[in-house]
């Protein structure tokens, strides 16, 4: 079968691989139907992932249809379309127990597809811990509807659920690419009085603006001016950063009231300061890190109650015979690509 593949720093190919076989009876094989590029992919391919292992598959947001299944998977059987969950998890160990699924314990645990095993930018792969990395897709959900469901979208979800955001709440987010918009999305969803969205790129702000017009766009220039502006408790009472840049995390903080809760959902490619000095008496709460993926179920059926659309976010769609051709729009962000689907 076909399988993108690092094959060294700055490399990426379509090779010629075996179809995967089960290796153990919790695990299944899932032939991929749609998938897509997310920014982590370009983090493997330019070396900033150093667990990413040469000569994986890459690829971990995907949707496709169960080929096979190990004796002890019970939740899917073949046949069923599901959504792939990025992080592979046992449910099992003291983090599973409590939802941080991130920091599973066992040797697949946590980000695995497409980084230190093989993902699913390829025709087939297999899913370890099949019972919990995959998600039956309700009928009246499509494959494009369902795609981000265990990935940006899992990350939106989450960030939204641990941002503590209460009805008529001024929400700030900072960063309307992809896992930004799919953020929004899941902060609507709790009801706030007021959302902020700050993106430096004009391409994307416009996109907010058409998409949403009951969002307050800005650039991060007039952002702290305009969210205390808005604000009679001044500043946002939620503040999701999303953007991963110096001037934004500065934002986060600046941009909240005292006592909020500032989500750290960005990945930087440096450390940040904290001038405590400087923001001492504002009395803040900080949560940070990478997603905990375990409520794609609850997703898909927000996703089929027409909750949540993230159709629009795709604006490309190629064959997986042309993925490098996709590679390149979305790396150089051209033609005001958002999202890119590659279909098996
Ligand atoms: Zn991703
Ligand atoms: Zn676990």
């Amino acid at each position: 079968m076909k399988a993108y593949t690092y094959v060294e720093r700055g490399r990426f190919e379509l090779l010629d691989k075996p179809k995967p076989a089960l290796l153990d009876p919790r695990d299944a094989i899932v032939r991929v139907t749609l998938g897509s590029i997310c920014t982590s992919d370009l983090h493997i391919k330019h070396g900033s992932v150093p667990r990413a292992v040469p000569g994986v598959t890459v690829g971990h947001e995907m949707v496709g249809v169960v080929e096979q299944v190990g004796g002890a998977v019970s939740s899917v059987a073949v046949g069923d379309r599901v959504a792939v969950n990025v992080e592979t998890f046992c449910g099992e160990c003291f983090f599973c127990r409590r939802g941080y699924v991130n920091n599973c314990t066992d040797p697949d645990g946590g980000w695995a597809l497409g980084c230190r095993i093989d993902g699913g930018q390829a025709e087939y792969v297999r899913v370890p811990h099949a019972d919990r990395g995959l998600s039956r897709i309700p009928d009246t959900v499509s494959d494009e509807q369902a795609l981000f469901a265990g990935d940006i979208l899992a990350t939106g979800y989450w960030a939204a659920r641990i941002a503590e955001i209460s009805p008529g709440d001024t929400v700030l987010i900072l960063g309307a690419g992809p896992t930004g918009i799919c953020t929004l999305l899941c902060a609507r969803l709790r009801r706030p009085g007021r959302i902020i969205v700050c993106e430096r790129s004009s391409v994307r702000r416009r996109f907010v603006r058409e998409h949403y017009p009951d969002v307050l766009v800005c650039g991060p220039e007039e952002c702290r001016d305009w969210v205390l502006g808005c604000s009679d408790r001044g500043g946002a009472d939620a503040v999701l950063e999303v953007a991963g840049s110096e001037q934004t995390f500065r934002l986060a903080w600046e941009c909240a009231r005292p006592n909020a809760v500032v989500t750290v959902v960005a990945l930087y490619d440096r450390p940040q300061t904290l001038p405590l000095p400087d923001m001492y008496g504002k009395n803040l709460t900080f949560k940070t890190g990478g997603v905990d993926g375990c409520d794609c179920a609850e997703i898909l059926r927000l996703i089929a109650a027409g909750e949540i659309d993230t159709t629009p976010l795709i604006t490309h769609r190629y064959p997986l015979q042309r993925i490098g051709e996709a590679y390149d729009l979305f790396e150089n962000r051209r033609d005001g690509v958002v999202k890119v689907t590659i279909a098996g």
